[in-house]
C-alpha cells in the first residue's frame, strides 16, 4: 500500500476550505441571513467584537451557545467555583490532582533559564527567558468536557511564571459550565474564566473588552471557528498552533495484541468523525485480527456512532514489507500521536522524525498521555509535526537577548560594524559606533 493512502486522511491546515455540515449552516443562515463559509463567518465575528466589545461577544454567545449572558455574569463567579467544587465526586478531584502533580513535575523538568556569557575584553552576552504577562487558554464546550485540556494549557503557563491566565469556556445552553472543567481550572491556576466560546471568545481575547482583557498569546483547541480565528487574530497575539482532528498511527509487528491496538485505534475516533485512525504493520495476520477486534469493541462503546463513522471515513489499515518501511510512512504521515508496539519499541525511536508525540510499547497506551503520564497533550495535527511541536512551558516564554560591551570591546570590533553599516549605506548606524571612538567622527561624511 502506498504514502498516497495516508496523505488524504489527515485534515490540513490551513483549514480554510473545511465544509461546514448541515447544522452549522443552518445556524449561519440563521444568523446572517445567508449562507457564509466559516472563514467569512469567523471575519464577522471578529470584526464586531473589536468594533462592539462586550455587547458583540454577549450578542454572538446568545446566537450560537443560547444564554442570555451580561457582562456581570459572562465571568465565573466565586459562588460558581464553589457549586464546582461541590459537584465533582472526592476520587474525580484525586485524580484531577493526581494530573496536575505529574504534568507540573514533567513541565517543570526543563524551564528555559536565563543566562550570561563572557566575552573578549569584558564583553558580556546573554539571552532572558521571561514568561509572557497576560495568556488566553481556550477550552473547548460543545458536546463533551475537557478538563485534561483545562490542566495541559493552564499549568505549563503557570510553570513558566505567568501571572495572569484567562480561561474561556463556551456556555452551556443554560449559562453554565460543566463543574469539572471549573473545579480544573481553579486547581490548574486560571486567574479568570470566561463564558463565552467560539470565534467571539478568541476575538475578545486578541483584542480585549470591557470584561475580557486583551491576552498577549491564546493556547488550546477547538473546532473550525476557533481555529480559524485564531488563525485570523495571529499577529495581534501570538497563538500556539493550528490544529485540527485528532489522529493516532500504529506502528504494530505480529507480536502485537490485536485488542490494544484496536483499542487504541478506537480511543481517538470517539473523538470526531473527522478523527484519523491508522495501523501501519508487517503482519496480514495482525490486521486481519485488529479489524476483527475493533469491529467487535466499537459495537460496544457509547460513542460507537461517531467511532464508527470516524473508522468508515478515516481508519485505513497498510501492509507493509516491513517495520522500516512502516516508520518511514508513519513519518511521512507525521501523526499527532504515534504508537509503536514493536518488539523492540526503542529500536525505533531513532526513526521517528516527525510526530506530535511518541508511545512506546504494549502499556503506554495513548490516553495515558491524555490524562495523566505527564507530558503535554496539546499536539500538532495534520501533518504540522513537522514543524509545530507539543504544548510546553517555552510555549508560554519569550526570549530577550542581552548585550553589554565594553569599551575596549568595542574598539576591537568597531571598524568592522562600521564596514558593515556602510555597505548597508546606514550612516547614522555607523556613526553609533564612530561617535564613541570620539577620533573618527570627525571623519564621516556630513550629507
Ligand atoms: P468548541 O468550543 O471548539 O466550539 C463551540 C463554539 O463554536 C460555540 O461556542 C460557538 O461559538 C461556535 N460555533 C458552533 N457553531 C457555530 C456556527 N454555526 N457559527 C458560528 N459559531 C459556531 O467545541 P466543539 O464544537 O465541541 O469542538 C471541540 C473540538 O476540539 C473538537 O474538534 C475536538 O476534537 C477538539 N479537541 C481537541 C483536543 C486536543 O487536545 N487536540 C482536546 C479537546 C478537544
Amino acid at each position: 500500500k502506498s504514502v498516497e493512502e495516508v496523505r488524504p486522511l489527515l485534515v490540513k491546515p490551513p483549514f480554510d476550505a473545511v465544509e461546514l455540515g448541515e447544522g452549522a449552516r443552518a445556524r449561519v443562515r440563521a444568523m446572517f441571513g445567508r449562507e457564509m463559509t466559516a472563514a467569512e463567518v469567523v471575519a464577522r465575528i471578529i470584526a464586531d467584537v473589536r468594533k462592539d466589545g462586550d455587547d458583540a461577544l454577549l450578542r454572538y454567545t446568545e446566537l450560537t451557545d443560547g444564554p442570555r449572558l451580561s457582562a456581570a455574569t459572562m465571568p465565573v463567579s466565586e459562588t460558581e467555583f464553589a457549586a464546582a467544587r461541590a459537584a465533582v465526586e472526592p476520587a474525580v478531584m484525586a485524580s484531577l490532582m493526581k494530573a496536575i502533580a505529574n504534568v507540573r513535575s514533567y513541565h517543570a523538568e526543563r524551564v528555559p533559564q536565563s543566562w550570561m556569557t563572557d566575552r573578549e575584553h569584558g564583553a558580556k552576552l546573554g539571552q532572558r527567558c521571561l514568561p509572557l504577562e497576560r495568556v488566553g487558554v481556550y477550552v473547548p464546550g460543545g458536546t463533551a468536557a475537557y478538563p485534561s485540556s483545562v490542566i495541559m494549557n493552564i499549568v505549563p503557563a503557570v510553570v513558566a511564571g505567568v501571572r495572569e491566565i484567562v480561561m474561556a469556556v463556551p456556555p452551556a445552553r443554560d449559562g453554565s459550565v460543566n463543574p469539572y472543567v471549573l473545579a480544573a481550572a481553579e486547581a490548574a491556576g486560571a486567574t479568570k474564566v470566561i463564558k463565552a466560546g467560539g470565534a467571539q471568545a478568541i476575538a475578545a481575547l486578541a483584542f480585549g473588552t470591557a470584561t475580557v482583557p486583551k491576552v498577549d498569546k491564546i493556547t488550546g483547541p477547538g473546532n473550525i471557528f476557533v481555529t480559524l480565528a485564531k488563525k485570523a487574530v495571529y499577529g495581534y497575539c501570538d497563538i500556539d498552533m493550528l490544529a485540527g482532528p485528532s489522529e493516532i498511527l500504529i506502528v504494530a509487528d505480529g507480536g502485537a495484541d490485536p485488542a490494544y491496538v484496536a483499542a487504541d485505534l478506537l480511543s481517538q475516533a470517539e473523538h470526531d468523525v473527522l478523527a484519523a485512525s491508522i495501523l501501519i504493520t508487517d503482519s496480514p495476520a495482525l490486521a486481519a485480527a485488529v479489524e476483527r477486534e475493533a469491529a467487535r469493541q466499537l459495537a460496544a462503546l457509547p460513542r460507537s456512532g461517531i467511532a464508527g463513522e470516524a473508522l468508515a471515513r478515516n481508519g485505513l489499515i497498510i501492509i507493509t514489507d516491513d517495520i522500516d518501511a512502516a516508520m518511514e510512512l508513519a513519518n511521512i504521515a507525521a501523526p499527532e500521536h504515534l504508537e509503536i508496539l514493536t518488539a523492540d519499541p526503542y529500536a525505533q525511536l531513532p526513526a521517528v522524525r516527525h510526530a506530535g508525540a511518541v508511545f512506546l510499547g504494549p502499556y503506554s497506551p495513548e490516553p495515558l498521555g491524555d490524562y495523566l503520564a505527564g507530558p503535554n497533550h496539546v499536539l500538532p495535527t495534520g501533518g504540522t509535526a513537522r514543524f509545530y511541536s507539543v504544548l510546553s512551558v517555552e510555549t508560554f516564554m519569550k526570549r530577550t537577548s542581552v548585550i553589554a560591551y565594553t569599551e575596549a570591546a568595542l574598539s576591537a570590533v568597531g571598524d568592522d560594524v562600521i564596514r558593515l553599516a556602510t555597505a548597508e549605506g546606514l550612516e547614522a548606524h555607523a556613526n553609533a559606533v564612530r561617535i564613541r571612538r570620539r577620533t573618527d567622527v570627525a571623519d564621516s561624511p556630513r550629507s
